[in-house]
């Protein structure tokens, strides 16, 4: 925690509040902050505090008081700011927080600095003065005198902070291949049109594009995400999966059908240093089971722990359980994924019966029953989707997420090296959570999940109950009884009846809108 006064005065509250939350870290904190110092002495001892993990990086209240220009302000932030890198020390920035004395625009001058630094740098910003907007009708109520934050002032820093410690990287969607892209299969409830999935449809050179990466993220974390088409048979994949390799920080995580022999991937430098992820999508009408397993081994036995996505397409209900015993017995987590579209007339997921929804909700996290399975509405709800999770198509332009063309959200080029991302968390501009991606889902500020590390969909499953512990699949949510009215208002489940309506209605959880919609689909 590395600052002034304002500093010192939330970092130990910051350090309890990580140490509780975050228990299984091991964690030093080393704080920072004295009283009356500006960007310029920040500049002086920043050495003190090389062999750092992370330092959350704030002056400027001080620099006034020293005629330090905005300039030498820029310049002094910048120098801490590379410095760190250089030693190879994550840096969060902090906006300044408001301040209570008429005419001085100190805070609102330096923050404009401050934003224009966390972008050149691809760093995340904690800002505070927002937050503080957002937290307080009157900003006073967050001061203990003109300038220092009182008690609640401290732990709204805490509390924003937090937030994005767990947040390292930057997450790409990466459409190599185009979307659609090309697949090998065609699945009876893809999500895309098979006549649609087919061409390869890369641009451009892959030094090119590795260029792009690294003038858009600088040093940073990124997480590269195949999921289009089955990304391992696009022509320029062992290309991709080399340029990932090369560069440390970088990684990927990749859904597939395993239709193809895994002996060169798990070869690859991604693969030997920890880096290759790789998800299962299984396919019962295309793909006969053995078969899929003896692919999926491969990597098992090359160390990469590998869950099978599961997609529940109605004609699947009566061989799920017979599926789940067989992969689990190998040591392989099912991921459930809810159907959604059409079958037999049916719209789906809600169309699920009570007994199929109950059968999926005993098997899964808690997320996917809450949003994926409950269609739940999101619309407005803030997400980190545009901050450090994005997609980017096959030209280079970064869009939103997957629901969303990227010619609907201008984030920017990589090749243009013009691009924006989103600063802070804002409201989700559609109708329902990503169909597609679990880091869709996990990027709901509402659900406070860390961002997902190592194998997403390990990860997402874990922090909703479904994980391994030693040689057994825990299902936390197996034993929950369904038919009790308060667990199906929590859950997000469908009413039955006035009661379930009324426990929905007082459900502290949800949000007015979706208990409206519960409550008027129940009228219906
Ligand atoms: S393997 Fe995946 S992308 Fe290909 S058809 Fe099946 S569901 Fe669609």
């Amino acid at each position: 925690m590395f600052g002034d006064s304002i500093t010192r005065g939330y970092s130990p509250l910051l350090e309890k509040s990580f140490k509780t939350k975050h228990a299984h870290i091991a964690s030093t904190f080393v704080h920072a902050g004295i009283g009356g110092e500006s960007s310029r002495d920040g500049v002086l001892r920043m050495k003190q505090y090389s062999g750092m993990t992370l330092v959350v990086l704030s002056f400027g209240m001080n620099d006034s008081l020293f005629s330090i220009s905005e300039q030498e302000y820029e310049g002094n932030i910048r120098q801490m700011i590379e410095y760190f890198e250089l030693v190879g020390t994550r840096v969060i920035l902090l906006t300044l927080n408001p301040i209570d004395i008429a005419g001085d625009d100190r805070c609102v001058r330096l923050n404009r600095v401050i934003k224009r630094l966390a972008r050149e740098y691809c760093l995340r910003l904690v800002d505070i003065y927002r937050a503080w907007g957002n937290e307080f009708s009157d900003f006073r109520q967050g001061l203990a005198d003109a300038v220092h934050p009182n008690e609640s002032g401290n732990e709204l820093y805490t509390r924003e902070i937090m937030k994005v410690i767990p947040r390292k990287a930057r997450i790409v969607l990466w459409q190599y291949n185009g979307n659609p892209a090309e697949c090998n299969y065609v699945c009876p409830y893809c999500s895309y049109d098979p006549k649609t999935q087919s061409g390869h449809h890369f641009q451009g050179t892959i030094a090119a594009w590795k260029d792009a990466f690294l003038k858009t993220f600088r040093n940073q974390y990124v997480i590269f995400y195949f999921g289009h088409g089955e990304p391992m048979i696009g022509k320029n994949w062992p290309e991709v999966v080399e340029m990932i390799g090369s560069e440390k920080k970088w990684e990927m995580r990749v859904i597939s059908n395993l239709s193809q022999d895994p002996g060169h991937l798990i070869k690859t430098e991604a693969a030997k240093t920890g880096r290759l992820n790789v998800n299962a999508s299984f396919h019962p009408t295309i793909v006969d089971r053995e078969v899929f397993y003896s692919k999926l081994k491969q990597y098992q036995d090359a160390g990469i722990n590998i869950p099978v996505v599961y997609t529940m397409w109605p004609p699947f209900f009566e061989r799920f359980l017979d599926d789940l015993q067989y992969f689990s017995a190998r040591g392989a987590l099912v991921h459930l994924r809810r159907f959604r579209g059409w079958f037999k007339n049916k719209l789906y997921p809600e169309a699920y019966s009570e007994a199929e929804r109950r059968l999926i909700a005993h098997y899964t996290d808690r997320a996917t029953i809450k949003y994926m399975l409950a269609n739940e509405l999101t619309d407005g709800e803030l997400t980190w989707a545009g901050v450090d999770f994005m997609i980017i198509d096959n030209q280079g332009n970064v869009g939103y997420c997957d629901d969303f063309p990227t010619s609907s959200f201008k984030f920017g080029n990589v090749f243009a090296g013009n691009v924006r991302l989103l600063l802070t968390p804002n409201p989700f501009p559609g109708k329902n959570v990503s169909d597609g991606t679990v880091d869709g889902v996990a990027c709901l500020l509402r659900l406070d999940y860390e961002q997902l590390e190592g194998n997403h969909i390990l990860h997402f499953s874990r922090l909703g109950g479904v994980y391994h512990e030693h040689d057994n699949i825990i299902y936390e949510n197996r034993g929950l009884d369904f038919s009790d009215p308060a667990i199906r208002a929590e859950f997000h489940f469908p009413p039955r009846n006035l009661v379930d309506a009324d426990y929905i209605f007082k459900c502290p959880t949800r949000s007015m809108k979706s208990k409206m919609r519960d409550i008027a689909h129940l009228i219906s």
